[in-house]
């Protein structure tokens, strides 16, 4: 941690890139009311009015689900759909197309939403994903779907165009193709083109990993959850007093650079 304040009080640059769920906000068990911490918002928008920083939301969620969720003072650059979907600052958004093989095994997985519903589940389309959510419902009633769930996937003709991922109660079936660490390459390779700069990526649960990976060398990576995990994160953060402390850090570096 010590070596990232010592480069960014002195980086023409920085990238600061976050996700979203479990990072910035708690889980909410109705998703559309997941909000940031208190406090983060204010140190979002300080970090947003620095000159030479990038700040980037990094999420599983749709643009079109995530962005009413931060109320910030300005746009931000968001990726959605674990890197499938973009939006920058000027609001030229862009995505990946889904191979056919994607779409239709997404198609046949749609289709397990009667049998997530029966047990008091739902689910959440999103660009090349679905995911199905389960929290708050019984144990015995989630076991059921997880089970349900996972006789359907091996029995699924297309499986291999899918990763099927695991969360904080539920599951996602997610197209192949796209992740987060991607996402990070891609922002790595831009920061090289101007000339380099510091970079970080905080995030909270198994998809951030492959940023976490992709990251390994050229920044800190920073593991965000109230309990520890085997990671490939650098540091481990405490929400939100650890994540406050971090992003108030940052600014304040940054703003005496500027
Ligand atoms: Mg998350």
């Amino acid at each position: 941690m010590q070596r990232l304040w010592t480069e960014l009080a002195s980086s023409p640059r920085a990238a600061l890139l976050l996700d979203y769920d479990g990072t910035l906000a708690p889980f909410h068990i109705d998703p559309a009311k997941a909000r940031p911490y208190p406090g983060v918002e204010a140190l979002l928008n300080r970090i947003g009015r620095l000159p030479n920083d990038r700040l980037i939301i990094v999420s599983g969620r749709s643009l079109r689900d995530l962005r009413p969720l931060l109320k910030l003072d300005f746009e931000p650059e968001m990726w959605g759909g674990h890197g499938r979907e973009r939006r920058m600052p000027d609001g030229h958004q862009s995505s990946t197309p889904l191979s056919e093989g994607a779409v239709q095994a997404l198609a046949e997985v749609d289709a397990w939403e009667g049998q997530a519903r029966l047990l008091g589940g739902r689910v959440e389309r999103k660009p090349g994903s679905l995911a199905f959510h389960w929290r708050g419902l019984a144990p015995a009633h989630q076991q059921a779907l997880l089970q349900d769930f996972e006789a359907r996937f091996t029995g699924l003709a297309l499986a291999s165009e899918l990763f099927w991922h695991e969360f904080d109660g539920g599951i996602e079936l997610r197209a192949r193709g796209c992740d987060k660490g991607q996402v990070v390459s891609q922002v790595l390779a831009e920061l090289d083109s101007q000339g380099g700069g510091c970079m970080a990526y905080l995030g909270d649960d198994h998809t951030d990993e492959d940023a976490f990976i992709a990251l390994e060398g050229r920044g800190l990576r920073a593991l965000v959850r109230p309990k520890w995990r085997t990671t490939a994160a650098d540091v481990w953060l405490r929400p939100p007093e650890g994540l406050r402390a971090f992003l108030l850090r940052w600014v304040e570096l940054r703003e005496q650079h500027k």
